[in-house]
């Protein structure tokens, strides 16, 4: 019999949290009037869990309850609260409890409009759904969100059971959950990985083996924080972190139930990293050495898995996942035209370059290639006999905290795209064919160059930009080589470094290719809200002001200001959208400021951030009026 002041409780899917949970309100004396459930498991459960409960329709369960426990998936909760909305069985006064970790309260508002007390109870534990789980109610943390004139109603629910209630607001609900699946889910993956590295090099009983020390870890760390970390990264050993690399790779290739793991170890040891210099381990010059080793390591681990996606797909790519090295893509012929030769290795591109005789381009990109960079490709047949293109998307030249994880990446497309303007050979190598034993020790310096506007923002950016371009040019060794006019500062270095270094290549600048509306094209506009695209114009639209006052025969003073007053006004329409890095007027050879009197070719240039990607655009600009036509020659 009822206990007076006891509630009756109806429990709908009754899954491993229902029946435990159910359990346990009996145990203090509510009383289970129904249960529902489908499966042959959950009807098994019941019987052991709640003996003598009644097996009744979902509906039945709430009409007959003061207290419903809601413990379906979480994906069918919503569904079906509606659904019993829509039967009219919720009740003014009824409990509603569900023990979905993602969700608030919210997901109960058609029960709450009838008049029910919505509640969302959560405990942070795994069940396994037979008496053993009771044991593990007592000090159990339990995530509560419910308004505030219920809430004691919930926490005391979770009191008598034996747990911790602790109040959560509905919109930390879903990163509650993730946290707890973060930690408690993926800890189950990565020591699944650890158990199955170790036991493919022989050790047996993995499990027995890691106990010690990952319970040390894990003890370490939710008493100590990150303080407990130990190992290569935090002691910024980047050589360790390339070798294990290297290790992971070679046993995924040689095993498929491992090509999961290399990405997973580049992934947790970049966020090690981040953590490690955020909190002064050591600093940013050894960060930056270790994020080097695990870019130059990705691309082995991502050979890798493409090739386990190929397997399983059962195609006869290459081992990196690619087309076969040396033959034609299977993208289409267009207008009678072959799609370009790809190649990925060094050996490849050597065999291949002696078959494009005669004068020989090479137009480098970085990818997710747009029509500024096949513009410099129909410009490079003009100037060549061939063309070969490369895509590669250069770890050296980005810091740390830059894009280089999320930078857009499209080979495929690229590709289809190439085919249509003509281009002989891709050279898309990863980058441990580009850098075979790591960053480069010795490398390119950019000098004074390489220091100020783009490369004061970006420090060393020009160095490793003009390391790969002087490797690629020793790669493909091409007689004419086209860069940008977009990337003015980078144009000026590798002039600068062609004449300093000797290097015997042609250097030819195309103009900046443009949207309609004027925005510079870049692979980056792809980061662009429709919002932030529209918001991106105030840069070009300075130049033209720029431009126009240079027109009209302004000083250089005259022209930044043109420039600077139609970003100031795009930032007081939107205040905190576009933040300007610099806007300046510099000598387009070496980049130095102009005096007040200058007079010849100048190079306006500008850098903002919109939201949280970068763009750079510059115009060229003449100060002083032209010559104009000579007198003595009318
Ligand atoms: P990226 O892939 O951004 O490294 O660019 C590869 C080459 O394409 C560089 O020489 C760039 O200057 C050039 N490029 C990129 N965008 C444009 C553009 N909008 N107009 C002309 N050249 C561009």
């Amino acid at each position: 019999m009822t206990r007076p002041g006891r509630l009756a409780v109806g429990i709908v899917g009754a899954g491993r949290v229902g029946a435990v949970v159910g359990n346990a309100l009996r145990a203090v004396g509510h009383s289970v009037v129904a249960a529902s459930g489908a499966s042959a498991t959950t009807l098994e459960r019941i019987g052991a869990m709640l003996p003598g409960v009644p097996v009744v329709d979902v509906d039945e369960v709430v009409r007959r309850a003061e207290v419903v426990l809601l413990t379906v998936p979480d994906d069918a909760l919503a569904g079906l609260v509606r659904g019993l909305a829509d039967l009219g069985v919720w009740r003014p006064g009824q409990i509603v409890v569900h023990m979905a970790g993602r969700f608030g309260v919210d997901v109960l508002r058609p029960a709450q409009a009838v008049g029910a007390f919505p509640m969302a109870v959560h405990p942070a534990m795994t069940f396994t759904g037979t008496s053993l789980d009771l044991a593990r109610l007592v000090g159990c943390p339990f995530a509560v969100t419910a308004a505030p004139v219920v809430l004691p109603i919930a926490q005391a629910l979770v009191l008598e059971i034996g747990g911790e209630p602790v109040v959560l607001p509905e919109a930390a609900r879903a990163p509650y959950h993730a946290a707890l699946s973060h930690g408690a889910n993926h800890l189950v993956t990565l020591v699944a990985q650890a158990e199955r590295v170790l036991e493919a090099v022989g050790v047996e009983d993995a499990g027995h083996f890691l106990a010690p020390l990952l319970t040390a870890a894990l003890d370490g760390t939710l008493r100590g924080g990150e303080a407990a970390l130990t190992g290569p990264v935090a002691r910024g050993d980047s050589g360790t972190v390339a070798e294990h690399l290297r290790a992971l790779a070679t046993l995924a290739g040689q095993d498929e139930r491992l090509v999961d793991v290399p990405p997973a170890y580049v992934a947790l040891a970049r966020a090690t990293v981040q953590r490690a210099l955020a909190g002064r381990r050591f600093p940013e010059r050894q960060a930056q050495a270790l994020l080097d080793a695990l870019a130059a390591g990705e691309g082995v681990a991502a050979d890798v898995s493409t090739l386990d996606a190929g397997r399983l797909a059962g195609d006869s790519r290459s081992p990196d996942g690619r087309p076969p090295d040396g033959r034609h893509t299977g993208s289409p012929v267009i207008d009678g035209r072959p799609a370009p030769v790809l190649v990925t290795t060094r050996e490849k591109l050597a065999e291949t370059l002696p078959t494009l005789p005669g004068r020989r381009a090479v137009v480098m990109t970085m990818g997710a290639l747009h029509a500024g960079h096949l513009e410099l490709v129909r410009q490079a047949r003009r100037h060549a006999d061939h063309v070969v293109v490369t895509i590669f998307v250069n770890p050296l030249q980005f810091a740390a905290g830059e894009d280089l994880d999320r930078y857009p990446r499209d080979l495929e497309g690229d590709l289809a795209a190439l085919s249509d303007v003509g281009a002989d050979l891709v050279f898309a190598p990863s980058p441990d064919v580009v850098y075979p034993g790591g960053p480069p020790v010795v490398r390119v310096s950019a000098g004074h160059v390489g220091d100020v506007w783009e490369g004061a923002v970006r420090p060393g950016h020009f160095d490793g930009v003009l390391t790969v371009v002087l490797k690629l040019l020793h790669l493909t060794r091409p007689h004419v080589a086209l860069f940008g006019q977009k990337d003015a500062q980078q144009l000026a270095a590798i002039r600068r470094m062609v004449r300093d270094l000797d290097v015997d290549v042609d250097v030819v600048a195309v103009p900046i290719q443009r949207d309609v509306d004027g925005l510079a094209l870049s692979s980056r506009n792809a980061y662009l809200t429709a919002q932030q695209r529209s918001s991106a114009l105030a840069l070009s639209q300075a130049l033209r002001a720029g431009e126009d006052a240079a027109r009209a025969g302004a000083g250089p003073g005259e022209v930044v200001e043109a420039a600077r007053r139609v970003l100031r006004d795009a930032q007081e329409r939107e205040p905190g959208v576009v933040v300007v890095d610099y806007i300046t007027l510099i000598n387009p050879d070496d980049l130095a400021e102009l005096d007040a009197g200058y007079r010849g070719d100048a190079l306006l240039a500008v850098a903002a951030r919109v939201g949280s990607t970068r763009l750079i655009d510059n115009a060229l600009v003449h100060l002083g009026a032209r010559p104009g036509p000579d007198p003595a020659g009318e």
